[in-house]
């Protein structure tokens, strides 16, 4: 029979799928001697269960009862037993951290018996046991009952007027108590619940539904979170952090998850309960400053920090109480950090000799490296600073002040750039900041909720900028020396220095773009991590990677950037601009001879073109794509021409166009005369592009050159088209492959004939995934993959990560047929997908020789194709 309870001691911490993040690290640090209160762990098999079937698995209640009544013994007293209660707290916790998503409660097995007996157990403290029954009522309502959390706020605000929570007297607590129970009367028509197992009972079902909270399925599709793990829940006996100024809690990082550097970071609140340190209810301490008030604990902590850091050889986060001067742990898990920390943290560790060079490569992300590409303020620009806040999430935001997330959506939504600002933010916020450019809080430190969260989505953030007086109602905040900011006023933060200005700051290149650039400092610590862990990912990836590019200037770039050639030069721009009316000569041609003269016209542009490529690519291949698009896109608009015929405006030569734009409409352009079937249509065409192509590779040292046939389906396109072109590069005396894209379905399915005729396929998976969805990739993306995306039809759109069941299958059939036909076949990628993450992992599975993809991605793909090498190798999980 399935097991769904596990003590805290049965556990570890590679029990994450079933124990979830909390429950597996709970009993890892239990199972290293280190003070956690006694519990047991539900699995989430228990609650994907529950959630199926609408009910608990037979057997789960009877687990449950035997857990707790072994949890009974340890602590040598009953849940919710009048003279001398057992408290538990009821926590969610899934594989993947999702902070503040779902619902925990604490001081469960309280009522107005039992309250009595924790004032006797804490030597009389009457105030302390009320404050933790209000407490109780207050989260049990909030988050099993679903009453409006304000309305308990507001009860406790009106009751305290303008004094802490903690100046309040046993009798107000007393009152406060009574006022909870009738709203929870007046709100659900029962009473509070007072058997201490029916409270345990639906918390346990509440946080198990909380899985399912709007707030947490948005959270896990931004985070791309699959929906369906389900969250264990733990049971965890309570330790008290309110019972006087010689208790607090805290929470806590073994490292500035923002720097990486090695020190004390956390945040401490005196005679306090869970949350109230990251809601924000009074200011908290810095943690530097628990020394002075309880040494013995601090030290304690401090130890303990040291060997999670040792044991998990990571930068951990950490959450703990301090009851009556005993330190207790209640939460670790490897901590969440930006991207440069990331970097910094994985060197550092490399440093300490604590993991290798693989595993720090395996620790840092592609996506990690594309936001330190990101770029920064100038710092010469002419800003006004508003205020100084603390730099919780990095990077340069600019947006219209908003103060609500409602708003933020709005505008955004627009289309408009918004800075969600708030005093501090809630879990219901976060629609809001996922729309909104950047965070800035008036309130909170760096655990703060805005700051966690913001991090987690590498979304730029300022938080605890005090000195601002925030109005949420009034739209405004007023900054010191009077600067009142009102909705829809530009600001800008910076989230690497805790900066506010008021207006637009210009950016400026990011010093990682600088360092791939050449032109960094090289004692920055982060361009030292980045330098070590790229070289690192060049030496042991396979795959190559080269870049898309169709100028000189994108060429050299890419070169700097690390690119081993370009997998993808468009000759399409080439015709644009000045050039139009030579492709209009060309369409406009009425005999052999006028269309013999415009290609003749075209061809030295076309040859001084590739002679710039090439000598920014000199010594490595470039793969130049003959012309791909429909020629109907060189022309004027036809309603443009239309008008100027109606106001008799129109040229002899526009009434020519006019016909021909008429002639050439096409009720499905992506579908229609375009790439290879141009070619074979309109004689002389290719032969002119081979010949600009062939005279300039002569011309250019080190020149290797190409040719890349686009949009063929069927192998007698290819060849007919290449015996041309053989030809052409034979009299000319260059050696140049000629390859083709696949990008139909057709082609990728034919592939063993095709690859006969060619000696490179590159994959065009832009057109090939449009074709095998049927999307239209200029339409669809805006008009419902956000619904596709919502009813889960797929996690992410598969124009920005290759769709691997089917696209992918295409790709695989085409890899594989085309070397059993020819051997040495080179493949590659050339869509998007070239840069992406999770695409280069799979080009690299299937065994391509090389990604492409724009110059920004080429160190993104470097790194990607690193890992993916380690990864293929069995060095580990790269989640
Ligand atoms: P989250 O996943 O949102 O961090 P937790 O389950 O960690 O939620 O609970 C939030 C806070 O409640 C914890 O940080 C801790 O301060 C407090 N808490 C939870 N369980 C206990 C307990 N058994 N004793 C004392 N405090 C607890
Ligand atoms: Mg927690
Ligand atoms: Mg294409």
């Amino acid at each position: 029979m399935a097991k769904y309870v596990y003590d805290f001691t049965e556990g570890n911490k590679d029990l994450k799928d079933l124990l979830g993040g909390k429950g597996a690290n709970l009993a890892e640090m239990t199972n290293l001697g280190l003070p956690v209160p006694p519990g047991f762990t539900i699995t989430t098999e228990a609650c994907r269960h529950y959630l199926a079937e609408g009910e608990v698995p037979g057997g789960l209640d009877e687990e449950i009862g035997t857990h707790l009544a072994a949890l009974e013994t340890t602590m040598g007293k009953r849940l919710g037993q009048a003279d001398d209660p057992l408290l538990v707290s009821v926590r969610s916790g899934a594989k993947f951290s999702m902070p503040g998503m779902m619902d925990t409660v604490l001081n469960i097995g309280l009522n107005d018996e039992s309250v009595h007996g924790l004032a006797k157990q804490s030597g009389g403290n009457e105030r302390f046991a009320w404050d933790s029954y209000r407490r109780l009522i207050q989260m049990f309502g909030k988050t099993v009952l679903g009453i409006d959390g304000d309305r308990f706020e507001h009860a406790l605000d009106e009751l305290k007027g303008k004094r802490q929570d903690t100046e309040l007297s046993t009798a107000e607590l007393r009152e406060l108590v009574g006022t909870y129970k009738e709203i929870v009367r007046e709100e659900t028509g029962h009473d509070f619940p007072a058997d201490p197992r029916e409270q345990m009972r639906l918390a346990i079902m509440a946080v198990f539904d909380s899985w399912n909270s709007e707030r947490a399925v948005l959270y896990r599709r931004q985070e791309r979170i699959p929906a369906d793990l389900g969250t264990a829940v733990n049971v965890c006996s309570m330790v008290f952090g309110n019972c006087g100024d010689d208790s607090g809690t805290g929470v806590a990082f073994t490292r500035d998850p923002a720097s990486g550097r090695q020190g004390v970071y956390g945040d401490y609140l005196s005679n306090a309960q869970g949350e109230d340190v990251v809601a924000g209810i009074r200011n908290t301490i810095p943690l530097q400053d628990l020394e002075q008030l309880n040494k013995g604990a601090y030290d304690e902590l401090m130890a303990i920090m040291a060997t999670l850091e040792n044991h998990y050889r990571d930068l951990c986060d950490i959450e703990f109480t301090v009851e009556r001067g005993k330190l207790w742990m209640l939460q670790t898990r490897v901590g969440k950090r930006t991207a440069a920390a990331a970097f910094r943290i994985a060197t550092q560790l490399v440093d300490q000799g604590l993991i290798d060079l693989d595993e720090a490569l395996l620790r840092v992300t592609g996506d990690q490296l594309a936001k330190l590409m990101f770029p920064r303020f100038s710092t010469d620009a002419e800003r006004t600073l508003l205020t100084k806040g603390m730099n919780a999430s990095p990077g340069a935001a600019v947006g219209k002040a908003v103060f609500s997330s409602e708003r933020a959506a709005e505008l955004a939504a627009a289309g408009e750039d918004v800075i969600l600002v708030r005093r501090e933010t809630t879990p219901d916020d976060l629609a809001g900041m996922i729309a909104a450019r950047g965070i800035l809080t008036s309130r909170g430190g760096k655990t703060s909720h805005a700051a966690v969260v913001a991090r987690g989505m590498g979304k730029t953030c300022v938080c605890g900028a005090e000195e601002l007086e925030v109005s949420i109602s009034g739209k405004r905040f007023t900054a010191p020396g009077g600067v009142e900011v009102t909705e829809g006023d530009v600001i800008s933060i910076d989230g690497s220095t805790g900066e506010v200005f008021l207006g637009e700051v210009p950016v400026q290149d990011s010093v990682v773009v600088e360092y791939f650039e050449g032109a960094a400092d090289e004692s920055d610590e982060l361009v030292q991590a980045v330098h070590r862990i790229m070289a690192h990912a060049d030496s042991v990836r396979r795959l190559g990677v080269r870049a898309n590019a169709d100028t000189e200037e994108d060429a050299a770039r890419a070169r700097r950037f690390g690119a081993q050639g370009i997998g993808l030069c468009r000759t399409e721009h080439m015709f644009l601009g000045e050039r139009r009316q030579l492709v209009e000569d060309l369409v406009l041609a009425a005999s052999p001879e006028e269309r013999k003269a415009a290609l003749d016209a075209l061809e030295p542009l076309q040859r001084t073109d590739f002679i710039g490529i090439f000598q920014s690519m000199a010594g490595l291949p470039v793969t130049i794509r003959l012309i791909d698009p429909p020629l109907h896109e060189f022309l004027p608009d036809l309603v443009e021409l239309s008008v100027k015929v109606a106001k008799g405006e129109a040229t002899d030569k526009d009434h020519k166009l006019l016909e021909a734009v008429r002639r050439l409409h096409e009720q499905n352009p992506m579908l229609g005369l375009r790439g290879v079937r141009l070619g074979l249509v309109i004689p002389g065409l290719f032969a002119m592009q081979v010949r600009a192509i062939a005279e300039a590779a002569r011309q250019v040292e080190g020149a290797q050159a190409e040719i890349m046939i686009p949009l063929v389906g069927a192998v007698q396109e290819l060849e007919a088209v290449r015996e041309e072109a053989a030809a052409i590069l034979a009299e000319a005396g260059v050696e140049a492959l000629i390859g083709t894209m696949i990008e139909v379905p057709r082609a990728a399915l034919t592939a063993g004939q095709i690859a006969e005729a060619a000696e490179f396929f590159s994959f065009g998976t832009n057109d090939l995934t449009q074709m095998t969805w049927g999307f239209s990739r200029d339409d669809v993306e805006a008009s419902f993959f956000s619904r596709y995306l919502e009813l889960g039809i797929f996690g992410v759109s598969p124009f920005e990560t290759l769709d691997r069941d089917g696209v992918g299958r295409l790709v695989r059939i085409a890899a594989e047929e085309g070397r059993k036909a020819r051997p040495d076949l080179k493949l590659g990628i050339c869509g998007e997908h070239g840069g992406d993450p999770d695409s280069v992992h799979f080009c690299h599975e299937v065994g391509l020789d090389y990604v492409s993809c724009s110059p920004f991605r080429i160190p993104v793909a470097r790194l990607e194709a690193g890992r993916a090498a380690l990864e293929s190798a069995g060095s580990g999980d790269t989640r």
